[in-house]
């Protein structure tokens, strides 16, 4: 039933607006809040799911309804072509401006946008090219052979079976291996990058996507309309395409129609009642829907859509499929990991001190040592997440010092997080799949046209083989924020596993396991030693440790204090004394 939810839906938007009796004020409103909606699922995606705010939407909008307004009126372009005209220019637009803005984060690119939205609005608003304030009017209207689209009732159709269009495209592109990307970003962009997430391009995917759908709602705008001008793709505009996002629910697709919905509704609501009831006009309507907003956001902060929808995680089938490829073997004697003089320095602390040691593979080697010793931070410098101070990492013998997390994913390392970074509210096995990033190849076109379902049974078969070797197959469906925290850092070890690593780093695995689940951890990692993978794992479980690793090097403010076979260490006097203390 489901799955078939476009077709209905499409029938709907044949047959629904010649319902008997609809008035033609609600055709008209019906079309803006279609056009509304596509350009909000654009912005859910990229400021509730990506996590990028963008107060430039209208403008984006913009972009795309005077490209065809110019188009069709002053070059007689038929206003089909300027469909892809409009997308194009957002498209190159919002190339353009998010290679500036989307370098800042947070609040700061909100703000970068707002600039940008003011600027391209007085810019438009005093050029003679796009006709001032009075803008451009006497835009053809949409044509179908000598058959004009200027009655509301056949452009609901239109309207609403393009946000069906748009729905589903969006939805392939966020079920998909780059979709998954977008969503790593908020909260998880240190992890998927740590994956070979190309964090950058991901960004800037979701920024033109948003764009693009902009420019849909434009176009569809100025043949609807069939004049433009500068009021409409203005900040204020934005803003309220934000609102419609936020109060829907900005983290969700649905929630961008359930937003454009209800707040056009009711502020249209608003302006025909208000002044009926206050017996006088104002803009009284932006008040009342400011405390109605403020009051939905204390019952749903989330917006409406989740409040109605509570929870829900799509279940995945996992088909089988051919496994996906892995790494060559590699035959050189060289140690898979060699560090040699690191250091890292924040001001004035050492962090880590002139640290020098190899994992070889299938070996086990313990990093050990009292809280703030350095060994998290020493993961980072190993994986890219910092750069070191001095010293040089090397894999294989090659030099690593310097490459960026992903190119140092892409080499095979894999890791986990002391402090856990799943993306909450993905399932489990989506979590796990972002392992195998670097597996995959589909593009984002390729997702939308939903043509890389061989690529991501592949994907999603390794994801479910990893999650059941880690033995929690059954949670795969699970939101990952709902495990408990020992289960969450199992989970990130089989997102480790799904990229096929040469070298593992676990920080602190066994922290807050019980003692089977602890055995369990231990018998895996010595199958993986099996297997030629190198461990090298921080833990403050010494029963764990002692009976697992092949070495242990044991450092204590960021210099290495001993290093040997666990035994021995165990009994070295300086290291009883600074770690082990009375044990
Ligand atoms: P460990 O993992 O061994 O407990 P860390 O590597 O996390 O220790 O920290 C080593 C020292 O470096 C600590 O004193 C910590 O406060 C400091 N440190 C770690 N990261 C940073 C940072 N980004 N900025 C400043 N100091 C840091
Ligand atoms: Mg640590």
């Amino acid at each position: 039933m489901m799955r078939f939810w476009p077709v209905l839906a499409l029938l709907a938007c044949a047959v629904l607006p010649w319902t008997p009796g609809l008035p033609v004020f609600w055709v008209s409103l019906l079309n803006y809040i279609g056009i509304s909606s596509i350009l909000v699922v654009g912005l859910v995606v990229l400021t509730g799911i990506g996590g990028m705010t963008s107060f430039a939407q209208a403008s984006f909008m913009g972009f795309g309804a005077y490209a065809s307004a110019i188009l069709s009126t002053r070059y007689g372009v038929s206003p089909w072509l300027g469909l892809p005209a409009a997308i194009l220019v957002s498209a190159l637009g919002a190339a353009a401006i998010g290679a500036v803005t989307l370098r800042l984060r947070g609040h700061y690119l909100a703000l970068g946008t707002m600039a940008v939205s003011v600027s391209l609005y007085y810019l438009v608003a005093n050029l003679d090219f796009f006709g001032r304030n009075d803008g451009l009017s006497t835009i053809p209207p949409l044509q179908i052979g000598s058959y004009r689209l200027t009655d509301g009732r056949v452009f609901l159709t239109l309207v609403w079976a393009m946000l069906v269009a748009v729905v589903v495209a969006t939805n392939n592109l966020l079920d998909s291996r780059l979709g998954r990307a977008i969503r790593a970003l908020r909260g998880g962009a240190l992890a998927a990058s740590s994956f070979g997430v190309n964090t950058t391009q991901v960004r800037m995917l979701a920024f033109v996507h948003a764009a693009i759908l902009a420019a849909i709602a434009g176009w569809l705008y100025a043949h609807l309309q069939r004049s433009v001008n500068p009021t409409p793709f203005g900040l204020f505009a934005s803003i309220e395409y934000m609102l419609m996002a936020v109060f829907g629910g900005a983290g969700y697709v649905g929630g961008a129609i359930l937003g454009a919905l209800l707040v056009t509704a009711i502020n249209d609501l608003l302006q025909d009642w208000l002044p009926k009831l206050l017996g006088q006009r104002g803009n009284y309507e932006t008040i009342v829907f400011g405390v109605i907003l403020l009051a939905v956001l204390q019952v749903a902060p989330e917006g409406l859509w989740p409040h109605i929808f509570r929870g829900r995680v799509r279940r995945r089938v996992i088909v089988d499929a051919p496994p996906l490829d892995r790494r060559p073997h590699v035959t050189s004697d060289a140690p898979i990991l060699a560090v040699e003089h690191l250091a890292k320095r924040f001001g004035g602390l050492v962090a880590v001190n002139d640290l020098s040691f190899t994992v070889a593979k299938g070996e086990i080697v313990g990093l050990i040592g009292p809280n703030g010793a350095g060994k998290s931070t020493s993961f980072n410098l190993i994986t890219g997440v910092a750069a070191p101070s001095a010293g040089a990492v090397a894999l294989f013998g090659q030099p690593i010092t310097g490459l960026s997390p992903r190119a140092i994913a892409g080499h095979g390392v894999a890791r986990s997080f002391q402090h856990v970074k799943l993306v909450p509210g993905m399932s489990v096995i989506e979590n796990v799949a972002i392992g195998a990033h670097l597996r995959g190849q589909a593009g984002a076109l390729v997702a939308i046209c939903r043509q890389d379902r061989g690529e991501e049974a592949r994907i999603f078969a390794e994801a479910a083989h990893q999650l059941a070797r880690v033995g929690l197959a059954g949670l795969a469906d699970r939101p990952a924020d709902s495990l408990a925290l020992g289960q969450q850092r199992v989970v990130e070890i089989a997102r480790a596993l799904c990229l096929d690593p040469v070298l593992l780093l676990l920080d602190e695995p066994a922290a807050g396991l019980r003692h089977a689940e602890k055995a369990e951890l231990a018998a895996l990692l010595r199958r993986l030693r099996g297997e030629n993978v190198a461990i090298l794992l921080v833990e403050h479980d010494m029963e764990f440790v002692m009976g697992l690793v092949d070495r242990l090097v044991v450092m204590d403010f960021g210099t290495k204090l001993a290093e040997g076979p666990a035994e021995q260490v165990r009994r070295d006097p300086a290291v009883i004394e600074a770690y082990l203390g009375v044990a």
